[in-house]
């Protein structure tokens, strides 16, 4: 009997469940659906819209113009003219290949990748930073110094494309045009031609793993980053109109850049050529052979075709560096300063000094702040409790606290 009565039960037609097992039943034309399934039918569509989510709609007409997109570089980083027209032009023309149509004419317009090769703290982050403010497409900075093989400890490479997923919000489709920005790359060059060293795990084989980012391909990604496990679900994102700008400062390149031009010198043009080579400079005459010498795999190269240079930074770009940015040290620190009401100043002589230390020490940019800090730490401690409305650094002042301060300690900043 109790058979037939749970027959004349309504139940939903998703799980099977009677109306008294479930909170609410909902009734169909020909069915029911109870909470707990409409629930799930819920998800299950959200994550399939999600999917399908379309990446926001772009306008040539109102995006910057390379002249533009570099004028606003010139307002952060100072000199490094090259680079900036470099990646002026290749953000630029992502935004056209993100918006080309297919009108039959065969013609597509392929990325080109960049790699930028300049000594540490000549301003390559600060400028993927800083076009990353302009930009209308996800962007992300990576390391590569985490990444190797895939079973070693690190990181797998897709995890980079974890990070343009997360600032994409998860959107594959704005992820998949967007910019990644892969920051020391010259640390995953080959480790030396000999093969009797231990496995190059961080070296040729992770390069061989972003080779197949760098061409465009469909790549399951891990939502969460770090290591591939078997119960996570994949993201599949293809990386053909993801833009990769490489940066890296390949220590010690200058060196093979200047065995192939001295290699190159041969015959009397050649010898009124090397004339003019600028050997305190020979960055500028960087070419993709020198990265091969210096451990890159030949179709790493290949998928890098945009070769631009940072050059090293003189005493004029560090003076320079100091005061005029936008978001300049000194303006930072007088803007610190004027949160407490004090109206903060620097005599000349002591941006002079600055720099003159910075380069005594080999300290570079990235020096000219922690010199800085030295020399404004005390203030800082003191003039919130005061009652001045003025500090004026004076050289004096400024050769004080320098020399009272542990030099060692900042040569190891
Ligand atoms: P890199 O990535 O080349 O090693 P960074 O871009 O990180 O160097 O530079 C380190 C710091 O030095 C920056 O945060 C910035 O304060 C300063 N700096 C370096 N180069 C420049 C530059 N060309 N213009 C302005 N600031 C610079």
């Amino acid at each position: 009997m109790a058979d037939s009565t749970r027959r004349y039960k309504n139940r939903c037609s998703f799980c099977g469940r009677s109306e008294d097992e479930v909170a609410l039943l909902i009734t169909g034309m020909n069915g029911f659906i109870c909470n707990d399934c409409a629930k799930q039918a819920y998800d299950i569509v959200q994550e399939t819209m999600d999917k399908e989510k379309k990446a926001k709609s772009l306008n040539l007409d109102e995006l910057p113009k390379p002249q533009a997109i570099k004028a606003f570089l010139d307002q952060y980083v100072i000199g490094q003219d090259d680079a900036k027209r470099y990646l002026s032009v290749s953000v630029y023309n992502h935004y056209k290949r993100l918006l080309q149509k297919d009108n039959g004419d065969d013609v597509e317009i392929e990325k080109s990748n960049i790699i930028m090769v300049g000594s540490t703290g000549t301003g390559k982050t600060l400028l993927a930073r800083t076009i990353a403010k302009l930009l209308n497409v996800p962007f992300t900075i990576v390391d590569a110094t985490v990444l190797t093989e895939a079973g070693y400890v690190g990181e797998d490479i897709e995890s980079i494309l974890t990070r343009l997923l997360q600032v994409a919000d998860y959107n594959v489709a704005e992820a998949e045009r967007g910019i990644v920005f892969i920051d020391e790359i010259d640390k995953i060059a080959r480790k030396g031609d000999n093969p009797s060293i231990t496995r190059d795990v961080s070296g040729e084989g992770v390069q061989q793993g972003l080779l197949k980012l760098l061409e465009g391909s469909v790549v399951n990604v891990p939502p969460q980053g770090g290591r591939k496990h078997p119960e996570q679900k994949m993201i599949p994102v293809n990386t053909k109109n993801i833009l990769f700008i490489c940066g890296g400062a390949f220590d010690g390149i200058e060196k093979k850049i200047a065995q192939r031009l001295n290699a190159h010198v041969v015959g009397y043009n050649a010898v009124r050529q090397a004339a003019h080579i600028d050997k305190n400079n020979l960055m500028q005459y960087i070419a993709p052979q020198d990265l091969k010498s210096f451990g890159l795999i030949p179709e790493i190269i290949g998928r890098l075709p945009v070769l631009t240079y940072l050059n090293p930074l003189d005493r004029t770009a560090l003076r320079a560096i100091l005061t005029e940015p936008k978001n300049s040290i000194i303006k930072q620190y007088v803007k610190l300063f004027e949160m407490d009401n004090v109206k903060l100043s620097f005599d000349d002589e002591v941006y002079e000094y600055v720099v003159d230390k910075a380069i005594e020490y080999k300290l570079g940019a990235r020096g000219l702040r922690s010199i800085v800090e030295t020399i404004m730490m005390d203030a800082m401690f003191e003039i919130p409790s005061g009652h001045a409305d003025h500090f004026v650094v004076t050289l004096e002042y400024a050769k004080e606290q320098l020399e009272k301060a542990n030099i060692a300690r900042l040569q190891n900043a």
